[in-house]
């Protein structure tokens, strides 16, 4: 037996007249379920928080999404023991049961794409075109780990040995803590406890505050897919009181986290310590942040180069980990290239509007990342010069982007990640020198360079070390299987969601040998 070989979701298409209608009578249908109250998920049960989070809308803060229960430390710790006692029953079902379990997940969410779409549109600003694509990531998350767990489920070959019978093959860990951040609520959360419940863990997730109650439909989709009670609970909450009580957990055996570097890298030392009681030394993966250069040279076909920087830099309001910070350009382009890129810049952001109306440029997710923003903002002008100021307007959380030229590789807004749509631009003497200001960051993330110079692309190659290098292409958009996605240096610990070791991780291995033609007894 097996399956239909790996292929990527198809995007919807908003060309179409009936993929429309269907698609603003979906979101409609979500804006009329606004509001609602969520209670927490453990063990299949619901049970309420201490305290409600009322998550809202980016663009329009009045409007709350949901009133989400936020769990206590406690109850973080009874979601411990909830995925403690379904891991008895969930490592031992069949690899070809839980395949089948991920493709109806996958099923599932194709059916509910439309009304997910409607989700992250209201609460975290993402519009269609953005939200569709990370979605159709979700399906694929669905569908690439049921292969995954299939080829990792029959174990690995090893080297023979006459008189013996030697199985070499893979179990799962145990329970695992999945954390996430908001910036791609459904398919990153999904993206790490599918791969976990594949490999036969249990897990509970922590999502991020501001993507709550997308969390909540996630755990729907799996809830309708049926998955077992207790093989995934959900407890959000606040990430120094449920986070940290997780990452600290005895009984935890994995953590899975994508964040910033700060809260990762703390994680990173918390979870690496023994607590009373813990049998075993955590695994942890911690995807973190960038500050992605995008590198155009003289070779460069500038038209095409425009349109790519101009959808990695402020696609999403620039608030994706791959996103293109800092734009390094080669002497001879700079002045041609930026002229192009300020006039494509003003035209997306021009188009400004609610994400649940599918308009090009949106909201920050929240006052404070605005802020964030704000502070690079006011200190451009002792760094460059600034050719684009971001400005407020309206009601919600919106920001216009801000460009600034001439930028030393040494400062602040060349070498810390600001999380939002502000470019800073560098210049270069030569592709060799562009490189070389490229690497000089802590984060090695993603990267783009364009040139039509076939030497330049393989010095790009050989000399520009991030984890996801596009050549001639922008630096965001990944798909799953096609191009394995994760970064290294302080962007993050090595194991690339959407690749085939992927499902290593949350995997541990074991050899057992049986002697087989024993020595004849005298
Ligand atoms: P964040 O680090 O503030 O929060 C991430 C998660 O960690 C949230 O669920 C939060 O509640 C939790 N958390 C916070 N403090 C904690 C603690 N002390 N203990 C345990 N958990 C805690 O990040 P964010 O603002 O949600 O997301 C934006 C960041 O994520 C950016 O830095 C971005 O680059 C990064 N990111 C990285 C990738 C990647 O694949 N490398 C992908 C997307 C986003």
């Amino acid at each position: 037996m097996a399956l239909e070989p790996f292929g990527n979701e198809p995007f919807l298409d908003f060309r179409n007249p009936e993929e429309l209608a269907r698609t603003r009578a979906a979101v409609a249908g979500v804006q009329a379920n606004l509001g609602q109250e969520y209670p927490l998920r453990i063990g299949g049960r619901a049970l309420s928080g201490p305290r409600l989070f009322e998550s809202s809308d980016p663009g329009v803060p009045s409007t709350v999404v949901g009133r989400v229960h936020m769990a206590s430390a406690e109850q973080a710790s009874l979601a411990v023991a909830a995925a403690q006692e379904a891991f008895a029953g969930w490592s031992r079902v069949s690899a070809w049961e839980r395949a089948a379990l991920l493709l109806r997940g996958a099923d599932v969410l194709r059916q509910r794409r439309r009304e997910l779409l409607g989700w992250l549109a209201y609460e975290v600003g993402k519009n269609w075109d953005q939200s569709d694509g990370e979605i159709a990531e979700a399906i694929d998350h669905f569908e690439w780990n049921a292969r995954q767990l299939l080829a990792w489920s029959s174990g690995k070959e090893i080297q023979p040995l006459a008189s013996e019978i030697n199985q070499y093959r893979y179990l799962p860990l145990g329970v695992g803590v999945v954390i996430s951040p908001w910036n791609f609520p459904s398919t990153l959360p999904l993206g790490m406890a599918i791969a976990a419940i594949a490999a036969g863990n249990t897990v509970v997730l922590k999502p991020a505050e501001e993507a709550s109650v997308i969390a909540h439909q996630l755990y729907g989709v799996f809830e309708e897919a049926g998955l077992p009670s207790g093989v995934l609970n959900l407890v959000p909450g606040y990430g120094p009181e449920v986070g940290d009580a997780l990452v600290r957990h005895p009984d935890v055996q994995f953590v899975a986290f994508v964040g910033s570097r700060a809260v990762g890298t703390a994680i990173h030392a918390r979870a690496a310590g023994l607590v009373p009681g813990q049998k075993q030394l955590k695994r942890i993966m911690t995807e973190m942040g960038g500050k992605n250069a995008t590198i155009v040279t003289s070779a460069a076909d500038v038209g095409w180069a425009v349109r790519e920087i101009v959808a990695s830099a402020i696609g999403y309001q620039g608030q994706k980990c791959s996103a293109t910070s800092r734009l390094i350009l080669v002497d001879d382009v700079h002045d041609g290239l930026l002229e192009q890129l300020l006039g494509e810049i003003d035209r997306v952001a021009s188009s400004s509007g609610p994400a649940a109306e599918n308009w090009g440029y949106g909201p920050l997710i929240s006052a404070a990342a605005r802020q964030k923003v704000e502070g690079f903002v006011a200190m451009a002008p002792r760094w460059g010069k600034v050719l684009r100021e971001g400005a407020r307007s309206g009601e919600g959380h919106w920001l216009a982007p801000t460009v600034v030229d001439d930028v030393p590789v040494d400062c602040p807004i060349a070498q810390e990640e600001i999380f939002g749509p502000f470019l800073s631009v560098l210049r270069a003497r030569t592709l060799e020198h562009a490189v070389e200001l490229a690497n000089q960051v802590d984060y090695a993330l993603t990267g783009a360079v364009f040139s039509r110079d076939p030497k330049e692309i393989d010095f790009a190659r050989d000399n520009f070390l991030v984890g996801n290098l596009y050549l001639n292409r922008s630096s965001t958009g990944a798909m799953a299987g096609v191009h394995p996605f994760g970064g290294y240096k302080l962007s993050g610990t090595g194991p690339k969601v959407g690749s085939p070791d992927y499902l290593g991780f949350f995997l541990q291995a074991q050899a057992i040998t049986q002697k087989v033609r024993l020595p004849r007894s005298r």
